[in-house]
């Protein structure tokens, strides 16, 4: 029997690249060793300000950006969290054993107060136990996720291990599994890229777009004029070359732009062709999926039963545990 692990994203808007490298690619990789369960995390995204008339299509447009980017239903499940509510279920029993300090101490959690503060809700403190219930619930023995949500996933563990201390062993304490794009930073250069900080190259940005937006994307901010000898290690364009670019011109752009052979935006216009062959394929898949709406639902829908068979398991291993089985 394969071993198991859930990852997902949350529908905060449109998935970019820093997705992609971070997580989704992994996810692909992994799909014939694992069994794998790939959820849209919708209860996770109302714990910031949105549109509900919104929501729908957030939903879609993650799920539709999954399968164009290789996430086959035939070998794994796509599911929504909020149609397998087991997942709150648990969150809540896990509740019980997470001391408030481990959740007050969470450096997401304090990113976020600065982020909105008219809005800090329960659910921003709550997050990473729901995030745990989503791991846990699959009993998950890895979970591919990026840099940022490492924190989380140590305190993944930690809940396991409290949980299994007080009534006996349930859970697995699941590693990471951090490829190589573990940490893109946005457009800013400065921030992590994040669909919640408008500082993203999207998944399905067209040519035009994409080049819009690396035209006038920070590089090394010491290169003054065209003539001065840059340092590629601290631009964050040459850290999206490494991802998108052959060796040999990555070589070649690193030699470039030290001697000042090549300007910034000879070095952006090899980055957009490069980026926009990447993901021309995905963005085709995208356009084709949009089309056919009902396939995309009845493939969510579908995934998630699936997921719902091995939750419920969980769950009444749980309930018993916990002392509150009924049948
Ligand atoms: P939000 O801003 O709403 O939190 P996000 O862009 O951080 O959105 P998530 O849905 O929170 O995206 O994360 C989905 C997955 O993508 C996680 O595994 C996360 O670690 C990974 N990820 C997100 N941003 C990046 C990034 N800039 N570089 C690498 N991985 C990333
Ligand atoms: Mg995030």
């Amino acid at each position: 029997m394969k071993e198991r692990f859930f990852s997902g994203a949350q529908p905060t808007g449109r998935l970019h690249i820093g997705n992609y490298f971070g997580a989704i690619k992994n996810w692909v990789r992994l799909q014939d060793k694992y069994e794998c369960i790939f959820g849209i995390v919708d209860y996770h995204a109302i714990t910031v300000s949105y549109d509900p008339e919104e929501m729908k299509n957030r939903i879609l447009d993650c799920a539709i950006s999954y399968l164009a980017c290789g996430i086959d239903p035939e070998k794994s499940i796509l599911m929504l969290q909020s149609l397998v509510p087991e997942h709150t279920e648990l969150a809540w029993i896990l509740n019980t054993v997470t001391p408030l300090a481990w959740l007050e101490r969470v450096p997401t959690f304090k990113e976020k107060v600065s982020q909105h503060p008219q809005n800090i809700n329960a659910g921003l403190l709550d997050y990473p136990v729901l995030m745990a219930a989503d791991i846990l619930l699959y009993k998950s023995v890895v979970v591919p996720v990026g840099e940022d949500q490492l924190p989380h996933l140590e305190l993944t563990r930690e809940i396991a291990r409290k949980f299994n201390g007080t009534f006996g062993y349930t859970f697995p304490e699941p590693k990471e599994i951090v490829g190589k794009g573990a940490r893109i930073l946005g457009l800013d250069g400065i921030n992590k890229m994040s669909k919640s900080l408008n500082n993203c190259i999207y998944l399905n940005d067209s040519p035009e777009v994409l080049w819009k937006k690396l035209s006038t994307a920070v590089t090394d901010t010491n290169r003054k004029r065209r003539k001065d000898p840059g340092n590629p290690d601290i631009c964050n364009l040459f850290s999206m070359h490494k991802l998108v670019s052959k060796k040999e011109e990555i070589e070649m752009i690193r030699k470039g732009c030290q001697t000042a052979e090549i300007g910034c935006l000879d070095c952006k216009k090899i980055l957009a062709e490069n980026m926009s062959r990447e993901f021309e394929p995905i963005r085709e898949k995208q356009n084709m999926l949009w089309k056919d709406l009902q396939k995309v639902e009845d493939i969510l829908r579908e995934g998630s039963k699936k997921a719902r068979i091995i939750a419920r398991l969980s769950l009444r291993e749980v309930k018993e545990k916990i002392g509150v089985y009924f049948g």
